[in-house]
């Protein structure tokens, strides 16, 4: 029998996190405020304790993770990297398929793996109150988790087309001990702002995080916590290209191509960031490192490379990014974690200087392959993974043709269990493939802050 299950043993998950920074042909530009200069680490400091601002402006390329990290880490890592063999025969490809299954977390994704991390350093500086905001329930729920962790209080506003749509996520971060509400709420001035002016608005994560960091700026007890998109974050997801590394070493084989769902960034950094170090050092100058995001938010693909706020309402800095404009709403698709209307600066520099690429997909293409993944290899994969493994199919239907036999990797950034309701409408013909919102998109770039 071939193995398809490539394990590490506890004592082999990483004693650091890897920070691309220190490899990056180019130094990241640096987070502005809103006259135009670069945002003073007091400024920041109001909603973020020290250690993680350190990482988030460090350039050194390996940084300890703490052991009480490592602790709290074992309870579901290593994970594992699995060789979708039942998949590879179901399409007849040449190709190999390979995932890291990032489902297997308490949280059942990715995000405990930067979550653990924030609230262990929040901790250690004596903060006992977290506000956070979460779109599909996924982040919330794994702040709701860390929090737990290290006995920290979590507040999360939720976007309110998740909070209606996903009842059980809210119960989940509940059982964890965090209070929930939908937003736009009435208990920040950004959500009181936009119910005035829209009533029936779906919210969008822009404007959870308006109104989560009004609330952590406002109380000295508390600081703010986010999910994607910022340095620190993607470091801390390193943990997973640095496992899968291990993984393939031990499996005798190597990715030709890596292929993550992106929203904003997190997993897609977590899992190739450690392979683009090989490839920014030229060994690996063919690596192809794919982001996957969907037609109807195509940030990446369709945005423009500019300095634009991290949120809705303008209280963030404001970053370089790719961006479709902070008051873009998109479409309420599904993969409820990949409507952000910005990007990981990390990442939208790596993409347009050509390190890594990206590719949009329809909505209901990426559910067919959802469901052709969980009948070949049993696992329902969450909405946002159905992105990646609709390019990675495609990828390995291209080799089936030309008869090439590439490896393939892809981020299972996480499983589908919350997400029966979408399931259920793509069953039932009822999911819908939005067009490329050219002209909200349009709309919305013309309101970006002039730098
Ligand atoms: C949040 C989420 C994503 C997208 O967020 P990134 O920061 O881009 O990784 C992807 N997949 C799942 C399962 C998520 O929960």
């Amino acid at each position: 029998m071939q193995t398809t299950r490539f394990v590490l043993e506890q004592q082999e998950i990483p004693t650091h996190w890897y920070n691309v920074v220190a490899d990056m042909p180019n130094p990241p530009s640096p987070p502005l405020g809103p006259d135009g200069n670069v945002v003073s680490p007091e400024q920041m400091l109001a909603i973020f304790p020290g250690p993680l601002l350190e990482q988030e402006m460090s350039a050194e390329r390996w940084i300890p993770i703490p052991e009480a990290v490592r602790e709290i880490y074992r309870l579901w890592r290593p994970s594992p990297l699995i060789r979708a063999l039942r998949l590879e025969q179901a399409l007849g490809t040449s190709a190999k398929l390979y995932y890291k299954n990032e489902g297997v977390s308490p949280a059942g994704s990715h995000k405990p793996n930067t979550a653990v991390p924030q609230a262990f350093y929040n901790h250690q500086v004596g903060i006992r109150r977290l506000t956070t905001e979460t779109g599909a329930g996924q982040w919330g729920s794994s702040m709701a988790f860390a929090g737990q962790m290290f006995g920290i209080e979590v507040r999360v506003f939720m976007v309110k087309v998740s909070y209606d749509q996903k009842p059980s996520r809210r119960s989940m971060m509940q059982a964890w001990g965090a209070e929930v509400f939908s937003s736009p709420s009435i208990l920040t001035k950004a959500g009181r702002d936009v119910l005035a002016k829209h009533p029936d608005s779906d919210g969008s994560l822009g404007l959870a995080i308006s109104e989560a960091v009004e609330e952590a700026a406002g109380r000295p007890d508390t600081n703010y916590c986010l999910g994607s998109v910022l340095n620190h974050v993607l470091l801390h997801q390193t943990i997973i290209g640095l496992e899968a590394k291990k993984q393939f070493e031990k499996a005798g084989d190597w990715p030709d191509v890596i292929f993550g769902p992106c929203g904003g960034g997190s997993s897609f950094g977590g899992i190739a960031l450690p392979f683009l170090a090989d490839k920014a050092a030229g060994k690996t100058p063919n690596l192809r490192l794919v982001a996957v995001e969907p037609t109807s938010c195509p940030t990446l693909t369709k945005g423009a490379y500019a300095y634009d706020y991290g949120d809705a309402s303008g209280y963030t800095p404001i970053m370089k990014m790719y961006t479709l404009g902070h008051d873009f709403m998109p479409p309420g698709i599904h993969a409820g974690g990949l409507r952000y209307h910005g990007d990981s600066p990390l990442i939208s520099q790596l993409v347009h200087e050509g390190l890594m690429e990206a590719v949009a997909v329809p909505q209901v293409a990426t559910f067919e392959a959802g469901v052709l993944f969980a009948k070949a290899e049993g696992i329902i994969p969450a909405p946002e993974s159905c992105h990646a493994i609709r390019a990675a199919i495609d990828e390995a239907l291209e080799c089936k043709r030309t008869g090439e036999p590439k490896t393939i990797l892809f981020n299972l950034t996480g499983h589908g269990h919350f997400d029966m309701a979408s399931y259920d409408r793509y069953f039932s013909g009822k999911l819908e493939d939005y067009d490329y919102p050219a002209e909200a998109i349009h709309e919305s770039l013309a309101h970006l802050p002039k730098v």
